[in-house]
């Protein structure tokens, strides 16, 4: 029986938590294809992630690939790595999460291979039919994605994260050859946060370039940390420096789902709509009523911001 087989990253030697809906995704094809379910994970030191994975999520197995080139993450040492693994398994079907690292090392493992990727997949309509948004999400597509070996990666917004299920067998897979070729980690710097991470966060308050500038937005964080989530914001107010651009929320940053969204001062462009309208409840607030943001909004306040947020703090923090 062919496979269908599920690319987990680790940090640490943790799994990360943002993989899970991935797996669910896997799951829905690999039951609609009536394949089995198998999970890869990738790292310098995969034990514990692996034992974690063997431990539930109703695969059938969890294999592992561990090498120390796999950490820091390089697309390259990634896509050898998954190369390798998909010789070894043969699987009709390689997928994940659709992270930054996943975005990157999967269409290279794709092309090398010379098989079809259907990327950003939101919903899985058969074993072989997917839907993906497209123009920014103006409109979705169904994508039929044939051939012996097909790849994708799935909007971790869009399904649940992966429930507990039978445990499986663990077999590392020996043998790959993995090379970073030429490309050399020379620094990471990291945003040390005590927030959660924005993709995993219930919360996300996010400012846009009508907050002016960076230091306007303390009253903001102050509001997400009386609330437990984490700091977004447009495009517009990362360009300008307001924030770290790692901040950003929408089509060319993250993808975001959380319980309460709450935009300040973003006027609701659908590249910054394509990352937050998933989103269970949208708080919209802004001077302008016109504003587009207020078209997906359930909740929105007409409002300054300079005038709203200390107010809105207050109510909070007398809760
Ligand atoms: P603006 O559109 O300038 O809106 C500012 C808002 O603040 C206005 O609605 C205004 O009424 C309100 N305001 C001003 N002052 C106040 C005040 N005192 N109180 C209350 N409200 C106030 N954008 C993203 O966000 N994420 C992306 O990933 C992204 N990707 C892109 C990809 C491409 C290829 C392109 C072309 C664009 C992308 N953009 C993205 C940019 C996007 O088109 C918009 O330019 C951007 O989202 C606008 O950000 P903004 O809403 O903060 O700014």
């Amino acid at each position: 029986m062919s496979k269908v087989l599920v690319v987990l990253e680790t940090a640490g030697g943790q799994l990360r938590p943002h993989c899970l809906p991935g797996i669910t995704a896997a799951k829905q094809i690999a039951d609609a294809r009536g394949q089995e379910l198998h999970l890869l994970v990738l790292g310098a030191d995969t034990g514990a992630a692996a034992e974690i994975a063997a431990a539930g999520y109703g695969a059938a197995g969890v294999h592992t690939i561990t090498d120390p080139a796999l950490e820091p993450f390089t697309a390259e040492a990634w896509a050898d790595a998954v190369i390798h693994a998909v010789k070894t398994l043969a699987p009709s079907v390689v997928g994940g999460t659709a992270s930054s690292t996943l975005r990157d090392c999967l269409p290279r493992a794709a092309a090398v291979l010379d098989a079809p990727l259907c990327a950003e997949v939101i919903a899985v309509k058969s074993g072989d039919t997917f839907t993906r948004p497209i123009s920014a999400g103006r409109a979705l597509l169904d994508e039929k994605v044939s051939g012996d070996l097909v790849f994708f990666t799935a909007r971790g917004s869009e399904f649940e994260p992966a429930a507990a299920g039978a445990a499986a067998p663990v077999s590392a897979i020996e043998g790959a050859s993995v090379a970073t070729r030429g490309v050399e980690v020379v620094g990471i710097r990291k945003t040390e946060s005590s927030r959660p991470a924005l993709t995993e966060a219930s919360v996300v308050v996010s400012g846009g370039r009508g907050m002016r500038e960076g230091s306007n937005f303390k009253v903001l964080e102050d509001l997400t940390d009386l609330l437990g989530g984490a700091l977004g914001a447009s495009r517009a107010a990362t360009d300008a420096g307001m924030v770290p651009a790692d901040l950003q929320v929408g089509q060319t940053g993250k993808i975001v789902a959380p319980n309460l969204y709450i935009a300040v001062a973003i006027s609701g462009a659908i590249q910054h709509l394509a990352g937050m309208k998933g989103s269970n409840t949208i708080v919209a607030i802004n001077k302008d009523e016109e504003a587009p943001i207020f078209q997906v909004a359930d909740y929105g306040l007409v409002a300054k911001w300079e005038e709203a947020l200390p107010r809105f703090v207050e109510l909070v923090k007398a809760r």
